[in-house]
Order: structure tokens, then C-alpha cells, then sequence
């Protein structure tokens, strides 16, 4: 059997939908920010419990444009985890601010005990990742953020439609920035991204930052690029989002199956209720390259998110060393299996097995 970790074809009757909503797009005619871009910025931002939703053109530029619209700028430092895709440190980056390292608990996410030593006087964004799709302890990170006067933007590109206590993903920080890139869970088939705020300004600002920094599209008045998102892509996204509960049902689903099979072998990851919309399922074991190697003979792709921490890439070798042991250990034990919503019970039967053989269970 060959499990891929991630299959992007469409089948039918989806795919079917789809070509209906890019038909409506192309038969009216409004290719860039049309009807649908509206549409989306509507429905995203009353399914995530917020006043405002701003649709970009990725994850990284919504992230971008997030600590654009709270002035970050050079000379400023935000701090964020060490784990997590690189975006999230180039969009700081890419602000002229400098990027601190925070340690990560055994969940993958910023551990707030160690946050509060990182914020400085020229702290100007806190960004914490809901890595793997896992909610970070944002009670704990909001008190040290409140205390020191320090906006929040949420890196939620992983985390679409997480919760905690009826609070969505995306409804904790002062802004926050979603990825609806094909892999993730609320998806387009190409390139789209989206930035919350329940501020009007700050929606204004974005507007405006999303296209050459122009008001009213005329007078540019603040330097900017083009971020905008696609009508069509608009329009596939509110078909997706549709689908969203369904989706997030089966990945709960294959998560607990998995965590029953394989607890005994593996640490799996915590089951953490309607917090947990595992966009992946990431098994921790000291055993971790010969795994994969093994899983890859038997025809079953994994991934290891990601090989090298944030501070370790080549471009962000200059900053200081930040301490990260807990981050350096779980980086050379995680495992991403299979999780892909349309995997059968077959298919999930198969990994299960075959991990626990690797383990000479069974
Ligand atoms: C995917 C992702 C991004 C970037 O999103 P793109 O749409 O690929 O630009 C940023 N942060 C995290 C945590 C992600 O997983």
C-alpha cells in the first residue's frame, strides 16, 4: 500500500462545486477583489468571533501586513517560538524588526513561563504559533502581553477553526493571521491568506497595505507591494468553508485512532477536546529517523515539521543564541503521520500497523 502524506487532487462531487463557483467569477467578471473577496472576509470573520477579516494574498503576507498595521518597524524586536515555519520569522523579518526566540513546551507551543524574559522596552509584537493545529495557552500568554503593554498578533495558519471555552482561533490576539494555502485546513487551490482585527482602523490599514499601501486606490500613504487575494480563490474558499466542521470531524477522528493504537509505542498528542484541530498528528519518539526510514520502505510518507528550527536557518544564523533546549530536543523526535482528512480506515489501519511493528508490537 502507498499512503502519501498529502493528496491535492480533487474528486468529484467537490471538484464539481468548485468549477460552478469559478464559473460565477468568470461569467461576472470582477477578477480582483470581487463580490466573493467580501463575501469571504464576511462569513471567515463571523465564524472566527471577530468584527473584521482582510483577505491577502498567503499566510506569510497576512502576517506581514498584521505587524505592518501595528507599526512594527525597524529598531523594534517581536518575540515569537523557536518552532514553527520559517514565514513566521521572515514576516518579522521583513518589517526591518528583529525576531527573539522563545522555548517551546512539550505541546510544540511558546511556553508563556519563559516569555515574560524575553519582553524588552522595544518589544513591539508578541507572535505566538497554534502549532499543529493545537492552541497555545493564551491566558498565560495574554497576562504577560497585557501586563507589559505589548500587542498580540496570533500566527493562526495552522489552527483554523481551534477553540478554547467558544473562542476561535484567530478571536485572542489583537490581529491574527491565517494561511489558506492548499495544505492547510481552511484551503484554496493556489496561493490566499487572511488577517483578523476587530479594530476598524487597523481594517482600514490593511485595506490599504493590501494594495501599494493606496487610500481609495488613488493617493499611496503608506510604501507597500500588492497582497491582494484572488476572486476565484475567494470563491473556492467559501465552498471549503462550508466543509470546514465535516473536515475537522475526521481529522479528530483518525487523531483518536491513531492515539489508541499507538499510545503504548509513541508519545502521542495530548487529546485536548475541541481545542485540537490537528492539522497534523505529530508522534514524539527517541527512535524518530529510524522510523521514518522504515515507514518510507513500507510505502507510507511522513514528514519531520520542521528539520530545522527557526534561529537555525541559514538567514538568522547572525542574531544572539537564544537557550531552546526543549525546543532542540522535541525537534529531533517529532513525527508527522498521515492525517489527511480523506484517508480511509484502511489507509490509517495500515500506518497504525506498521509503526507498531517498527516497535515489534503486536
Ligand atoms: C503555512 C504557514 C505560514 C505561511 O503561510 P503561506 O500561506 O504558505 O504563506 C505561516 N505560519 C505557519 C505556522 C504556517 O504553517
Amino acid at each position: 500500500m502507498k499512503i502519501p502524506y498529502l493528496d491535492l487532487s480533487v474528486k468529484d462531487p467537490l471538484k464539481a462545486e468548485l468549477l460552478r463557483a469559478v464559473d460565477t467569477v468568470l461569467t461576472h467578471g470582477r477578477v480582483l477583489l470581487g463580490p466573493e473577496v467580501a463575501e469571504l472576509e464576511r462569513r471567515v470573520a463571523e465564524f472566527c468571533g471577530v468584527r473584521y477579516a482582510v483577505g491577502v494574498s498567503c499566510g506569510t503576507s497576512a502576517l506581514y501586513l498584521a505587524l505592518r498595521a501595528l507599526g512594527v518597524g525597524p529598531g523594534d524586536e517581536v518575540v515569537t517560538t523557536a518552532l514553527s515555519w520559517i514565514a513566521t520569522t521572515n514576516a518579522i523579518a521583513m518589517c526591518g524588526a528583529t525576531p527573539v526566540f522563545v522555548d517551546v513546551r512539550e505541546d510544540q507551543n511558546l511556553d508563556p513561563a519563559r516569555l515574560e524574559a524575553a519582553v524588552t522596552d522595544r518589544t513591539r509584537a508578541i507572535v505566538p504559533v497554534h502549532f499543529t493545529g493545537r492552541l497555545c495557552d493564551m491566558d498565560a500568554i495574554l497576562a504577560v502581553a497585557e501586563a507589559r503593554g505589548v500587542p498580540v498578533v496570533e500566527d493562526a495558519a495552522q489552527a483554523f477553526g481551534a477553540s478554547r471555552g467558544g473562542r476561535r482561533a484567530g478571536s485572542f490576539g489583537r490581529l491574527a493571521a491565517f494561511s489558506l494555502n492548499p495544505m492547510k485546513i481552511l484551503r484554496a487551490y493556489g496561493e490566499a491568506g487572511i488577517v483578523l482585527t476587530n479594530d476598524e482602523r487597523e481594517r482600514d490599514l490593511l485595506v490599504a497595505l493590501r494594495y501599494n499601501g493606496a487610500v481609495n486606490r488613488e493617493d499611496c500613504r503608506h510604501v507597500s507591494l500588492n497582497f491582494r487575494i484572488d476572486t476565484m480563490q475567494a470563491a473556492m474558499l467559501l465552498v471549503n468553508l462550508e466543509r470546514i466542521p465535516a473536515i475537522i470531524a475526521r481529522r479528530r477522528e483518525i487523531a483518536a485512532y491513531y492515539t489508541r493504537r499507538l499510545a503504548d509505542v509513541v508519545e502521542c498528542p495530548g487529546s485536548e477536546g475541541d481545542e485540537h484541530i490537528y492539522f497534523t498528528y505529530v508522534i514524539q519518539t527517541d527512535r524518530r529517523d529510524a522510523l521514518m526510514a522504515r515507514l518510507a520502505a513500507d510505502g507510507i510518507e511522513t514528514k519531520i515539521q520542521h528539520p530545522l528550527l527557526m534561529p537555525n536557518h541559514t538567514a538568522y544564523r547572525g542574531l544572539p543564541r537564544p537557550r531552546i533546549p526543549v525546543a532542540e530536543r522535541v525537534g529531533g523526535r517529532i513525527l508527522s503521520l498521515p492525517n489527511h482528512e480523506d484517508l480511509t480506515q484502511e489507509q490509517t489501519d495500515y500506518v497504525a500497523s506498521r509503526v507498531r511493528a517498527f516497535f515489534g508490537a503486536d
